[in-house]
């Protein structure tokens, strides 16, 4: 199961009840975050997440609200006494970028790994077994989305691997995917399976203008935590202008790719209740929420 927290809620800077966006994802025990914008480590402390448990920090872009929060939180993950490796995974030019943020951090008790993912293009990588892909956006500046997809064993069926007379010792081999030998006989993991999973499916996606490629990424996930700047769809076409959304059109992008919730996120300072908007997107998309910090949940 993983579980899942949006940290904060706003767009361009924090407010006093609003952080920014960040994403907090964990599963078996480790936490990767996506964005870490001003405020983000106080937002974490705030909503008891652990920072000894991150390992991975994803960045979308490299505008303030979405990064510049980022050396604090090194020197604090080093002073909870984190020595492993932390990954850093962004947009080509993010090597440079915090190689600046971390002048002022120049000693810290691990080593960092700084990963550019291919540039304009789709791309993934493994971490802690969960699939994640990176999609450029179209932002003012280079800017990806995120996605994660944990593929799930099959349920194991313990009377099927009785009427086999399969000794308890080898259920779970079997179950992580290993055949195993009895007496000359080889059993596959499909002999004591039951029923094949659904993939779990999170999708993060700001800042960005609205285009249709956005629905083929988020196809069928099962929480699309997507950007609004405004409720009002007066304001459409100027955040087209800045390369954002409103909350209209992120319901229709959960609409169109099939997904199962929509959180919505990165509010504009200027919107100071992004609550009011709730029931006119949820006449667009019925299972949305328009999220407050702390908003979390757990995937099965
Ligand atoms: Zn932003
Ligand atoms: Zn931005």
């Amino acid at each position: 199961m993983i579980d899942v927290t949006l940290i904060g809620t706003g767009g361009m800077l924090p407010l006093p009840e609003r952080w920014l966006t960040s994403l907090w994802l964990e599963y078996n025990g480790k936490a990767c975050l996506t964005d870490c914008g001003e405020g983000t480590q106080i937002a974490i402390a705030q909503h008891k997440l652990k920072l000894s448990h991150l390992d991975t920090i994803l960045i979308t872009h490299t505008h303030a609200d979405h990064i510049s929060g980022l050396p604090g939180l090194l020197l604090s993950l080093g002073n909870c006494g984190k020595t492993d490796i932390l990954k850093i995974y962004g947009y080509k030019g993010i090597v440079r970028t915090i190689h600046s943020l971390l002048c002022i951090c120049p000693v810290l008790p691990f080593e960092i790994e700084i990963i550019e993912l291919p540039h304009n293009e789709t791309s993934s990588f493994i971490w802690n077994d969960i699939v994640v892909s990176s999609m450029p956006l179209d932002h003012s500046i280079d800017c990806f989305g995120y996605s994660f997809i944990l593929n799930r064993k099959p349920v194991f069926a313990p009377d099927k691997a009785k009427a086999l007379g399969i000794d308890v010792k080898y259920w779970k081999m079997l179950h992580s995917g290993n055949s195993v030998t009895i007496n000359n006989n080889i059993i596959t993991p499909d002999m004591v399976t039951a029923e094949s999973r659904s993939p779990i499916k999170v999708c993060y996606i700001t800042d960005t203008r609205y285009f249709d490629n956005l629905a083929d990424f988020a196809r069928d996930s099962d929480l699309l935590i997507c950007e609004g700047m405004y409720g009002d769809d007066e304001y459409i076409e100027k955040m087209r202008e800045k390369g954002h959304m409103v909350f209209s059109q992120s319901g229709k992008l959960a609409v169109n790719s099939n997904s199962k919730k929509l959180w919505l996120t990165h509010y504009s300072p200027a919107l100071s209740n992004p609550q009011e908007y709730e029931e006119f997107v949820r006449n667009i998309f019925s299972e949305t929420v328009v999220s407050d910090d702390g908003q979390s949940i757990t995937l099965k």
